[in-house]
């Protein structure tokens, strides 16, 4: 590396040694980024086209205030969604609060009192449970007369063919599909394994509406769920689709009408997609949509860095340095509270925003353990920018996820690297220390 360069990474507490082990590593994924690099490509390709069939013009980028009647950049933009995600429709709405509340909003207005709904992939994000009634909560589907059934992936990932058979009946309106791990152990689904499934179970009832929870997964691949037959995708716009510009919202991708149904609930029968005034935050939803690909593709590059980097050194890393990859988070396994805070410390520590931050475990509500979390973001709460956090309890692992650039991640993750280093809990020649 040129001596101006590491010099500049000697202004963040990054030694000699550090750096050149993060070179030796980088080197040693140049196959691996130039096939994300091959992805993102293609899904650039993919979203310009869709603005182009779609007719985008600068007129587009005009917002509406008061009821929103007409909001053409508001009805284009949901053109453009529908377009990249083949589907018939989509609703893409700064109303809709986070992915969360998109998530909600698919079930509460595709369910009805006396529906099952079904998740055969296991237990859902955790938001979810008090959304389903898993947990007891105000407002829940459970609260509505809607019931919840759950088919576990098997011990070896693979998907319970018998048990989903059994646990499909004449009330199963809605089976929900989550896409990314989460915060869980098990594999992420590719979209062609999303795509085997929904081919299973609509054998079995073809009228069954299936839904994918693509938070994290979207531009991952050059396909999406909705194209293996999905009938709705459901994401949030401070994650992957909103390229790290957009400020809020969510969105629904799908067949006419659940996404119908989905508007209707969101503003008020009668009304649907008509009103909802997209005020001034159109141009942040359609360039971020345009930077989406690359920004999701540096956030990708980042987590296979920090897979080899931690993986060498002999942490569990999930997943691995090699596998392929169908979303944007990476988990590595420290094994001690120290490990965790370290490396949320360090990923602060690089932020553009908040550096002087910093972040300690708290008892954050909701949760059993105290949680850390580093977040240095221009759009608060962003997890497509780099970010990290871990419950401080065993195995002490730490979840990292994104980075608009992929130099910035580089920086996040060697300045973790050397926090661990500097607090003894990895050896300056790179080994784990029990
Ligand atoms: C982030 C996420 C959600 C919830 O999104 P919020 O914006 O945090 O409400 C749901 N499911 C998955 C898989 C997620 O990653």
């Amino acid at each position: 590396m040129n001596t101006e360069l590491s010099k500049q990474y000697g202004l963040f507490g990054i030694s000699e040694e550090v750096l050149a082990y993060g070179e030796e590593v980088s080197a040693s994924l140049r196959e691996r980024f130039r096939e994300i690099d091959e992805t993102a490509e293609y899904n650039q390709l993919k979203v310009i086209r869709a603005m182009q069939e779609c007719g985008v013009s600068e007129a587009c980028l005009l917002g509406t205030t008061g009821y929103g009647y007409n909001d053409l950049g508001r009805d284009t933009l949901e053109k453009v969604y529908a377009h990249i995600f083949h589907t018939q429709a989509a609703l893409v709405r700064p109303q809709i609060t986070c992915g969360t509340h998109a998530l909600a909003l698919a079930l509460m207005s595709n369910l009805r009192p006396g529906d099952e709904l079904l998740s055969p992939v296991g237990k859902p994000y955790d938001t979810l449970e008090e959304v389903i009634g898993i947990r007891p909560s105000k407002g829940s589907l459970k609260e509505y007369g809607i019931s919840y059934r759950q088919v576990d992936l098997l011990e070896n990932g693979a998907f319970d063919y018998e048990g989903i058979k059994a646990a499909i009946h004449d009330r199963t309106r809605l089976v929900t599909i989550q896409r990314s791990k989460g915060y869980q152990t098990r594999p992420t689904l590719s979209v062609a394994r999303i795509g085997e499934l929904i081919h299973f179970i609509k054998e079995i009832k073809p009228d069954v509406i299936c839904m994918v929870d693509n938070c994290y997964g979207e531009f991952v691949e050059t396909i999406e769920p909705t194209n293996v037959g999905a009938d709705m995708a459901v994401g949030s716009l401070i994650k992957n689709p909103g390229g790290g510009l957009a400020p809020i919202g969510g969105y629904i991708a799908g067949r006419q009408d659940c996404v119908e149904n989905a508007a209707y609930r969101l503003t008020s029968p009668g009304l649907g997609k008509e009103v909802g005034a997209s005020l001034g935050v159109l141009p942040s939803f359609y360039q971020g949509l345009f930077l989406a690909p690359v920004v999701t593709a540096n956030a990708l590059k980042g987590a296979v860095f920090a897979a080899n980097i931690y993986e060498k050194i002999g942490f569990p890393v999930i997943p691995n340095g090699t596998e392929s990859r169908h979303d944007i988070i990476q988990a590595v396994t420290f094994g001690s509270p120290e490990g965790v805070i370290a490396f949320c410390q360090g990923i602060q520590a690089a932020s553009a925003v908040d550096s002087f931050v910093t972040p300690e475990p708290w008892d954050m509500p909701g949760y059993d353990s105290q949680v850390i979390m580093a977040a240095g973001a221009f759009v608060s709460g962003s997890s497509i920018e780099l970010s990290a956090d871990g419950p401080i309890a065993p195995p002490y692992a730490v979840y990292f996820q994104g980075g608009l650039t992929f130099p910035h991640a580089k920086l996040g993750i060697l300045k973790t690297l050397q926090n661990l280093i500097d607090r003894r809990i990895v050896s300056p020649d790179f080994c784990r220390l029990a």
